[in-house]
């Protein structure tokens, strides 16, 4: 039986799971804080109001969050790309953002998770670059890291704080395996 409260490791994941993070529950019910938030700050802002999931890692986040936003939203995927394994690159590479609608719309960008925080860097001068009226960010989880680039934005909404270890579940990919886990864990594989 799925159990939504566990913080066991269900069997099948216990060799590339060392502990459960976010249960199945605790996410469900942030989730929905989030979206109240979302859905009374853009009350206002509705008509043009897009909603831009970063893939691949927000896919969950995203289904589940504009599902408790109740507003009328224009949802667009765009690509970044940064991670090899359980490591940066160091490199952010942006992809499909030139197809995106923005200009003159207030665009909130949903991520799954942020680091250094290099890559919603990026998002954030390209879709300036391309004319949004604002742009705010969500991101499922924050990292609690000394890693932090300079000169990035604020994070207006964010789910869940978590340690400096690298995390999977929920979206979130070692190699784009694990992402189905309907919790966040902590990878057990060594960092390289
Ligand atoms: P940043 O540019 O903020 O350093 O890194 C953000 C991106 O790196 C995320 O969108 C995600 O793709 C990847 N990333 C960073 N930390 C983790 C982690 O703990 N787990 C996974 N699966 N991806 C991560």
């Amino acid at each position: 039986m799925n159990d939504r409260h566990t913080t066991a490791v269900p069997e099948a994941w216990r060799s590339d799971v060392e502990s459960v993070l976010l249960t199945e529950s605790s996410i469900r019910s942030r989730v929905a804080e989030l979206g109240k938030q979302i859905s009374a700050d853009y009350a206002r802002l509705a008509p043009d109001f897009v909603v831009v999931g970063i893939l691949t890692g927000s896919f969950i986040f995203l289904a589940d969050l504009v599902r408790v936003v109740s507003l009328p939203l224009r949802v667009y995927f765009a690509r970044a790309k940064s991670y090899s394994g359980t490591r940066s690159t160091g490199t952010v590479h942006l992809q499909d953002f030139e197809r995106l609608q923005v200009r003159g719309k207030h665009v909130l960008v949903v991520e799954d998770i942020v680091d250094t925080g290099k890559t919603l860097k990026a998002i954030s001068e390209e879709l300036s670059r391309q004319g949004a009226l604002s742009v705010e960010f969500c991101t499922f989880i924050a990292k609690q890291t000394e890693r932090k680039e300079e000169g990035v934005p604020q994070v207006r909404y964010v789910g869940f704080v978590c340690p400096d270890r690298f995390v999977v579940g929920y979206g979130l990919d070692c190699d784009e395996r694990l992402r189905q886990l309907p919790f966040v864990g902590i990878y057990r594989g060594p960092r390289e």
